[in-house]
């Protein structure tokens, strides 16, 4: 996975951003936001249903590259998320 504006990653590289997560704590990364983040279970919730309605775990691969007839409706699943969450102005 490549560098994105999240502030585990760009707190790498821009000082005064704290690359700890608002919520928890923890390093604010893309697998963080995606997969762990207790504050956004509720919105992951969705996201991981729209996986297993395509019998498809959740995890970044199924997430971010989801293959054939799944790749439309995890994507539309996933930019639901990521709006939901209120990031996407960090990636
Ligand atoms: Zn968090």
């Amino acid at each position: 996975m490549g560098t994105t504006l999240l502030p585990g990653c760009a707190g790498k590289y821009v000082l005064g951003v704290d690359p700890a997560c608002p919520g928890c704590q923890e390093l604010l990364i893309a697998p963080h936001m995606l997969l762990h983040c207790p504050n956004h279970k509720a919105q992951r919730d969705h996201l991981e249903a729209a996986l297993h309605s395509h019998q498809l775990v959740l995890n970044l691969s199924n997430m971010l590259d989801p293959k054939g007839a799944a790749r439309g409706p995890v994507f539309s699943a996933l930019a639901k998320y990521l709006l939901d969450c209120q990031i996407t102005d960090k990636i």
